[in-house]
């Protein structure tokens, strides 16, 4: 037990702590409020605190739990929002009302429901079991198993294992190794600070499907990549990242709103509920964790926020499945670094942040990643965070810490915001680096045109860039006519491909085939037209066309009919220039007669 010596905000130092560890979690003032250890200097211990301080006076305990901070893992855990320190935000206002109040205890996991726990085909009681190993599982949502393994640092002889109704936290078998017994219970906890253990961590070889036409085709990022999602304030970072949350084909996802506005999370928290899966038809929530920890709360717990988040990932991960963990905004649990560095009076680094942000950053993107589990699955974990540079200026600490990690990294441009071309990612000064290893999935699962048209439309739109400015200099007249072309594909692949309104029922996701088609017909537009001008055909007549608007609607038409509509397109294309060059003909005709 120790007694509160000083309190500087979320900052606590703390006397009489001998004995306790660096990480361990207390229990600080009379009123309990949740801390970590921080930094142990001899008797005392500063304290990071998960709450509110102000009322708190020096004097009061402290009471060390003797653990880590940990997060509670088993049934029960999905479709639940969390605050950054894993309390159902529900149990808190059904506890304390709307305010959340102080030092609430709130079980991560409900203890009432109860599961049908069946036993792992192949496992017998008597049987030698290891961390990681598989159990049984219990079939937590419709679409999902979500399993129960052995606990790490557990190990022996497994006993009294048997299919059965139990709650998460009763019971279900027990190791026995020596003269030490554990009783295994559903639940599990892990501490959140270091990634947990796995066999064998592989390259990245598919791309996770995000559905949105300028991350896919152009900027992907593999399942267990990382990617970095930089931009000043409304160029669309929330939206990017919910849009992902919403429709990626990873089975579970993580979404934490770390220090932004609370009305933003708000939006995720009322939105979310009711949406539904395109895929599975069901319920988006079954397959959700949110963790909210806005501007209002308490800047300690952003970085707890995106702990607790990680961690719950690695879980799923171990079960073998792909999951996608965003954070947003990684710059604001930098921002809190940075606080509690200064009132540490650490030697400040860059721009105030701590000398070691760019290690802790790093770490934490490391924390991605398809790995093997220690019982021989195979899942990921992606995560993409958003970062805030202030004034969108990249050179700053955030941006720079991350970008030296992360292999994929949408940069989002206050012009295009402006000028309303949604998502802003410039395709410019994006990229990705997952295109070499992801590049046999998508011949494989899109076409063998798909790399060759995305290497193509790339070029083009690099080509359409340079030539706006030399037409800044000179004028569009004095272009020639193939360049003239180069402009309005250019144009089209930014209008009709690029930008993509979240708002919009069928525009707000698009399947990698209909994306791969969409840009195929821009191509064949193109082709058409490169044909064309070599007939001597005048660029402003085709840039005229009227099937451009055919074209321009692609986006409109939904995944059932695509198909056989975008066939209908590239016919009108070649209709539509058969006539044109018949007409030109004609009139080549009547000029020699
Ligand atoms: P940030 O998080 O970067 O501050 P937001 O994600 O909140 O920005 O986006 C700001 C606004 O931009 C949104 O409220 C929305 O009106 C618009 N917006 C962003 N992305 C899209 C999109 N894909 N489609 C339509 N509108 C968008
Ligand atoms: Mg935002």
């Amino acid at each position: 037990m120790g007694i509160i010596e000083r309190i500087s905000g979320p900052l606590v130092v703390a006397n009489d702590m001998l004995g306790s560890r660096m990480y361990d979690v207390v229990k600080v003032g009379k009123q309990g409020l949740i801390g970590e250890i921080i930094q142990l200097r001899g008797e005392k211990a500063v304290i990071q605190v998960y709450e509110d301080t102000t009322g708190m006076s020096p004097g009061e305990p402290v009471a060390s739990t003797g653990v880590p901070l940990s997060v509670e893992l088993g049934p029960g855990i999905l479709g639940n929002i969390y605050d950054g320190i894993q309390r159902p935000l529900e149990i808190l206002r059904e506890k304390t009302g709307a305010f959340i109040g102080k030092g609430v205890a709130a079980e991560a996991i409900d203890r009432k429901r109860r599961w049908k726990f069946v036993v792992e085909k192949g496992i017998k009681n008597g049987a030698l079991v290891k961390p990681g190993e598989i159990l049984g599982y219990v079939q937590e949502t419709g679409q999902l198993k979500h399993y129960i393994m052995v606990p790490a640092g557990v190990e022996g002889k497994i006993s009294g294992l048997k299919d059965g109704t139990f709650a998460a936290d009763q019971t279900i078998a027990k190791v026995t190794n020596g003269t030490r017994v554990t009783p295994l219970t559903m639940i599990q906890k892990r501490s959140v600070r270091k990634g947990s253990a796995y066999k064998n961590k592989f390259r990245s070889d598919e791309p996770l499907i995000t559905g949105q036409r300028v991350i896919d085709t152009f900027f992907p990022v593999a399942k267990g990549g990382s990617a970095a999602v930089p931009g000043p304030f409304g160029a669309g970072k929330t939206i990017i990242q919910q849009q992902i949350a919403k429709f990626s084909d990873a089975d579970i996802v993580l979404y934490v709103g770390c220090g932004e506005r609370g009305n933003e999370m708000t939006d995720v928290l009322v939105e979310f509920p009711e949406l539904m899966d395109p895929k599975t038809k069901r319920p988006l929530m079954e397959r959700t964790v949110l963790i909210a920890n806005t501007s209002n709360m308490p800047v300690a717990a952003r970085e707890a926020s995106i702990y607790t988040g990680i961690t719950i990932a690695e879980y799923f991960r171990d079960m073998g499945y792909n999951v996608a963990l965003m954070a947003d905004s990684t710059s604001r649990w930098a921002e809190a670094m940075r606080e509690i560095s200064a009132r540490l009076e650490e030697m400040p680094g860059e721009e105030g942040y701590p000398a070691y942000l760019p290690k802790r950053l790093a770490e934490y993107y490391e924390r991605s990643g398809k790995c093997e589990s220690l019982n021989g699955k195979i899942g990921s974990v992606t995560i993409i965070g958003a970062v805030s540079p202030a004034g969108g200026d990249l050179s700053e600490p955030v941006s720079q810490g991350t970008l030296r990690v992360v292999k994929a990294f949408w940069s989002l441009d206050a012009g295009l915001a402006s000028a309303r071309h949604f998502p802003s990612v410039n395709w410019l000064s994006s990229y990705s680096l997952y295109l070499d290893s992801i590049r046999d999935w998508y011949t494989k699962e899109v076409g063998d045109s798909f790399i060759s048209n995305r290497a193509s439309a790339m070029t083009l739109l690099q080509r359409e860039a340079e030539l706006k400015d030399i037409v800044q200099l000179v004028g569009a007249d004095a272009l020639p006519d193939s360049e003239k072309v180069i402009l309005e594909i250019g144009r089209m692949i930014r209008e009709d491909f690029l930008r993509q309104n979240a708002y919009d029922e069928v525009d707000t996701y698009t399947s990698i085939k209909k994306q791969g088609l969409m840009i195929g017909t821009i191509l064949h537009f193109k082709a058409n037209a490169d044909e064309a001008i070599k007939a001597q055909i005048e660029a402003d007549k085709i840039v005229k066309m009227k099937v451009r608007e055919q074209i321009a609607r692609l986006k409109e038409i939904n995944e059932a009919d695509y198909e056989k509509a975008d066939r209908k397109v590239r016919e009108d294309i070649d209709a539509e220039f058969r006539s044109l060059m018949k007409e030109y003909r004609a009139s080549q005709e009547i000029e020699k007669a």
